[in-house]
């Protein structure tokens, strides 16, 4: 099963940059009216990824893939996605995933130290880290420092919290009535 895209709404712009890194393709709408966000989100086969329940009742009655994004922080947004995605089982969290730009949601290619030496990069960061990857579209620098470590932590516990059978099953995983 592919992985699912996201578009994620105005509001969500924190929520985007983790999925990224997570390695979902998430596109960020920054701004525009709901129909444009609806009609990027057809073209591109996205699900949309709103808090607004109107908008949320809206794509699902024009029969666009949406998720309700519910909750304060984060962690507890992940949650509400993962709960939903549930059923298909699509949306999984994990290491084995290549991570996306957090800034433009460009693809990462690996760079090895040798290559990163003559890169802008921090000398402690260099003698400390051996793997570097940067953002095939804008050039951005990424290493596996304490941020990206936090992040993995993140990861792991929405995977670990949201695949108990319990919430698998649950209510919330069901499709909303017409
Ligand atoms: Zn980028």
């Amino acid at each position: 099963m592919p992985r699912p895209k996201f578009v994620a709404d105005a509001m969500l712009g924190s929520l985007a940059r983790k999925l990224r890194i997570f390695g979902f393709d998430t596109a960020y709408f920054r701004e525009g009216d709901d129909e444009e966000l609806e009609a990027l989100a057809r073209r591109e086969k996205r699900t949309i990824l709103t808090s607004d329940r109107p908008l949320f009742e809206r794509s699902r009655g024009d029969r666009l893939r949406a998720y309700l994004v519910e909750g304060r922080t984060d962690r507890a947004r992940l949650l509400s996605i993962q709960r939903q995605a549930a059923s298909s089982m699509a949306f999984r969290m994990g290491r084995e995933t290549a991570s996306r730009c957090a800034l433009c949601n460009g693809e990462l290619e690996p760079l090895r130290r040798r290559d990163a030496a003559s890169l802008p990069v921090p000398p402690k960061v260099l003698a400390r880290h051996h793997l570097f990857y940067r953002c095939k579209v804008c050039a951005r620098l990424y290493w596996h420092g304490r941020h990206w470590e936090r992040l993995r932590r993140l990861s792991y516990s929405v995977k670990t919290k949201g695949l108990t059978p319990g919430q698998a099953a649950g209510p919330r995983s069901r499709r909303r009535g017409p």
